[in-house]
């Protein structure tokens, strides 16, 4: 056995390793960089500046506005208020050494003033048609999927399943938001890994409620452009917001929504998924992490995903020793959940 991987039994001795459910960020991750997949997954490691700007970002605002509907606007506006005074609590406490969490506070009411302008676009435009019935929203969905004799535990959360009345087949309805172009965002949507992912939970979901055809049919992707303009002095009131929103779109020759219906070309556990799933089985029984089983990206082109370095790259130019210092200084451990980022869809890096 060489010092190497003596020093790394030292070091992960005491320390948490997760074997919990899998979320397709987690899947995304093993793919790109498994060692990230170990940092984050196994070890649940997460800087603590990434913990005290926990605020809702603007994606996830509009997914919970539009969740709570055109009658629970006053929900969603307390959600926010909740969330705040949380974040606010920790600025009265010290903990705000570098001003990030005000700055946080105060960013969540410039995200709710514009996710819900859009929203209100958005029910003024597309109401729900009479022939598609919702289901579930925003559901939590976890369960086993048994795969060449391997059993993997997978869990997310879908926007919604939706069901066509006119056939009874079910539909996985999703939202995009960004402000980039939505030609662009949804390149490659069908063949992702969360689309795959959302197909075979919204299956889980189905069977576990006993849903008559429980596999969905296909999935409605319903993309929204964020405008770049915000609530302000300007705007004489919300009602005269709304109207410079309309009119952004309009001078940017953008169309605010688009909405997408696909029908699934290809079996739901598809060799593809497959393989990533039975991969992602045994990272999910693995309690001995050694260390060669989980490699750096050596196209070390996930290092600088999204153009930001990588929040684990301190950890990776450095030998093995200097790990329990940095964890010390830079990272806590928790338990993984599901980290999307809801502006793009993509893991949060
Ligand atoms: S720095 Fe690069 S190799 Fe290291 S975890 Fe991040 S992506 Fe992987």
């Amino acid at each position: 056995m060489s010092n190497d991987v003596q020093g790394q039994q030292v070091l992960f001795e005491g320390m948490d390793r997760f074997c919990g459910p899998l979320h397709q960020s987690d899947i995304g991750m093993m793919l790109r960089c498994r060692r990230a997949l170990l940092y984050r997954y196994k070890l649940g490691l997460r800087p603590k500046s990434d913990l005290r700007a926990g605020a809702a970002g603007l994606g996830q605002m509009f997914h919970k506005i539009v969740q709570y509907g055109p009658g629970g606007i006053e929900f969603a506006k307390k959600w926010v208020q909740d969330q705040q005074k949380i974040l606010w609590e920790l600025v009265e406490k010290g903990e705000d050494v570098d001003g990030s969490i005000a700055g946080a506070v105060k960013a969540m009411t410039d995200h709710y003033n514009k996710a819900m302008a859009i929203a209100q676009l958005y029910w003024e435009r597309y109401p729900d048609p009479e022939y598609l019935e919702t289901l579930a929203t925003e559901v939590h969905v976890e369960g086993d999927v048994e795969i060449c004799g391997n059993k993997v535990t997978v869990a997310g959360t879908i926007d919604k399943v939706v069901r066509d009345k006119r056939d009874g087949r079910l539909w996985v309805r999703d939202w995009k938001t960004s402000s980039r172009d939505m030609n662009y965002i949804m390149t490659g949507y069908q063949w992702s890994i969360q689309c795959r992912m959302y197909r075979l939970l919204a299956w889980l979901w189905a069977k576990q409620n006993e849903i008559e055809n429980p596999e969905p049919l296909g999935f409605i992707v319903d993309g929204v452009r964020m405008p770049t303009i915000k609530y302000c002095k300007k705007d004489v009131d919300f009602a005269a917001y709304i109207e410079r929103c309309k009119q952004w779109y309009k001078d940017n020759l953008i169309d605010a929504f688009t909405s997408r219906a696909i029908r699934y070309q290809e079996p739901m556990l598809s060799d593809i998924f497959m393989s990533s799933l039975v991969d992602a089985a045994y990272t999910q029984k693995d309690t001995a992490l050694e260390l060669w089983q989980y490699p750096k990206d050596m196209t070390a082109s996930y290092c600088t995903n999204y153009d930001r370095q990588c929040t684990y790259y301190g950890l990776c130019e450095v030998d093995q020793c200097q790990w329990p210092d940095i964890i010390e200084r830079q990272f806590k451990v928790v338990e993984p959940t599901d980290n999307v980022n809801t502006e793009t869809g993509e893991v949060n890096e």
